[in-house]
């Protein structure tokens, strides 16, 4: 590893001291925690952008988080940091996400206006520093401070002064400071990227609500389907167009990926980092694309947001999904008693801060069909079914 990867021999540590394990790096129990833990198997059934039940192959956050972690690994190993880490980190990013994708996110940061809102980035480090319940000695995993890091991916002044308060010179110091994290960190959150422009391709395509035709105005994507179509004639039929669409990602995924260790190692290089302290307080952020690269990647977003992320059958389905986040938010602040045991007792000893901050811990847990049996259960109305 090179000396500015983070090495496990020299993490800074566990909140709660544990000795030790004896065959698996620091990093390695980290995200063999994560990969046990209850909010990790909820991936499955969180919506990435469309919603579980509306087809089988769609990704969800849980094949989503997967993909982020092999091509975060695939790059760290070519640059020298540490794959371990990235794989935690990339396992552990999205568990702070509400059901319904972005829809339910919106609306729980809306109920949450006046108690200091929702933000699913300081979410995930809740559900591993606080929400899980594994563990005799502790709450949360106990995860070491580098994965921690990495999972707080943004965070609020508001809430960096928070955590600074409760855990100083911790996680939340480094956006009070302006400096980065650590380059297995930066490499997680351009994985997450590089793997959303993709496969919201693919599930776009396969939903029906983009076309390769409308692609070709996507001159990122368009010069690998030309590429790949010159190359094999015989895909240009109808019969032929999802193996098209795959080989056009593939290469589109490949390239980015070759993209950023060019740019990376090149900046890398200029700034020559000599240890992971220099990359958190020297360096500018070093995980990057190209400029040609970044500016491709932005052109696809916006098609993905204007194209897919608003298109008129995804905005419906997201009114339902924040009418049930709204609904349950106001029945459980109502009655916290609704609600599972542990978050009904925080609620009801809490003040009307902690009350709506159990809800929202609550609310964000949930599986899409979850949320929706409980909707159900508590309105008596069925929506998105
Ligand atoms: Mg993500």
């Amino acid at each position: 590893m090179a000396p500015y990867a983070c090495d496990p021999a020299f993490a800074r540590g566990r909140r709660f001291f544990e000795p030790p394990a004896p065959t698996r790096t620091e990093f390695q129990r980290d995200r063999d925690r994560i990969v046990h833990s209850t909010a990790f198997r909820r991936l499955v059934y969180k919506t990435q952008v469309f919603l579980n039940h509306e087809g089988d192959l769609f990704r969800t956050r849980l094949t989503h988080s997967l993909e982020v972690a092999q091509l975060g690994r695939s790059i760290a190993r070519s640059l020298r940091i540490n794959e371990d880490l990235v794989e935690a980190i990339s396992l552990a990013h999205d568990l702070g996400h509400t059901p319904f994708g972005h829809a339910g996110q919106d609306a729980l940061h809306a109920c949450m206006a006046e108690h200091g809102g929702f933000e699913h980035n300081l979410q995930s480090l809740r559900v591993v520093d606080m929400l899980e319940e594994r563990y005799p000695q502790f709450d949360g995993l106990n995860l070491t401070f580098e994965t921690r890091e990495g999972v707080l991916k943004h965070c609020s002044r508001l809430h960096a002064q928070a955590l600074e308060a409760q855990e100083p010179g911790g996680v939340g110091r480094r956006f009070l400071l302006r400096e980065q994290p650590s380059l297995e960190a930066q490499l997680c959150n351009l994985a997450d990227e590089i793997a959303y422009n993709a496969h919201d391709i693919d599930d776009g395509v396969r939903s029906g609500l983009i076309t390769l035709a409308q692609l070709r105005d996507v001159p990122l994507f368009d010069r690998y389907r030309a590429a790949t179509e010159a190359e094999y004639p015989e895909l240009a039929g109808p019969a032929s167009q999802r193996r098209l669409l795959y080989e056009a990602i593939r290469r589109m995924l490949s390239d980015q990926v070759y993209d950023v260790i060019d740019s990376t190692r090149a900046a890398i290089a200029e700034c020559a980092p000599e240890s992971v302290e220099a990359v958190r307080r020297r360096c500018p952020p070093m995980v990057k694309f190209s400029d040609g690269m970044r500016e491709c990647s932005q052109v696809l977003k916006k098609f993905l947001f204007q194209n897919l992320y608003r298109h008129p059958k995804v905005m419906e389905t997201t009114r339902h999904a924040q009418t049930i986040v709204r609904d349950l938010f106001a029945a459980y602040t109502e009655s916290p008693q609704e609600m599972k045991a542990a978050f009904a007792e925080q609620a009801l000893v809490g003040d009307g801060e902690a009350r709506a901050r159990a809800v929202a811990d609550f609310i964000a847990g949930m599986t899409d069909r979850f949320a929706m049996r409980e909707h159900e259960r508590l309105t008596g109305r069925r929506l998105l079914d």
